[in-house]
């Protein structure tokens, strides 16, 4: 029987690993909650691409280094891509290191946690505070001044530019 100490950080990436084919099929939907906006699955396939809905759905996430917005630093707002509520701003983005955009803050009442505790691991998934889709996650390893990372999936994103002029 593994214990939680035991299973720790040694383990992290094969945990990770099962921890993501896991979650996709625990929770039922992201919509366990109630939301501003809701839809069938079927009214979600509708309006978002496979790769969308596998990560606003059904919690997938994309593969590192895919999303376009991961090396985006131009000025503007990232709307979820499903309802179009603008969720972050370009001023809290920065470079992690891992191949998804992140940042250290959201838009306020923008996102909301969810606490993920299967498979021994404790992580926050993040979703969209209007339609419930899944984002990622956020963990406490990021730069000042709040010391967050949020850990975004950029399919789940939609960059708006700022406009000039
Ligand atoms: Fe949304």
């Amino acid at each position: 029987m593994f214990t939680r100490r035991a299973f720790g950080r040694a383990s992290f990436g094969a945990a990770t690993a099962l921890l993501i084919s896991r979650a996709a099929s625990t929770h039922a939907d992201t919509a366990e909650g109630k939301f501003a906006i809701m839809k069938t699955e079927d009214e979600w396939k509708k309006v978002l691409t496979p790769e969308q809905f596998n990560v606003l759905r059904k919690h997938g996430t994309e593969r590192a280094g895919s999303s376009p917005l991961d090396k985006t630093y131009d000025p503007g707002m990232y709307n979820c891509a499903a309802c179009d509520l603008p969720l972050f701003s370009s001023d809290t983005k920065f470079n992690s290191g891992t191949g998804w955009p992140s940042f250290f803050k959201p838009l306020d009442n923008a996102v909301g946690p969810t606490s993920d505790r299967s498979f021994f691991m404790t992580r926050t998934e993040v979703h969209c505070s209007r339609c419930g889709g899944h984002l990622g996650h956020v963990f406490d390893d990021g730069p000042k001044p709040t010391g967050q990372r949020y850990c975004m999936n950029g399919v789940s994103l939609k960059f708006v530019p700022k406009a000039t002029g």
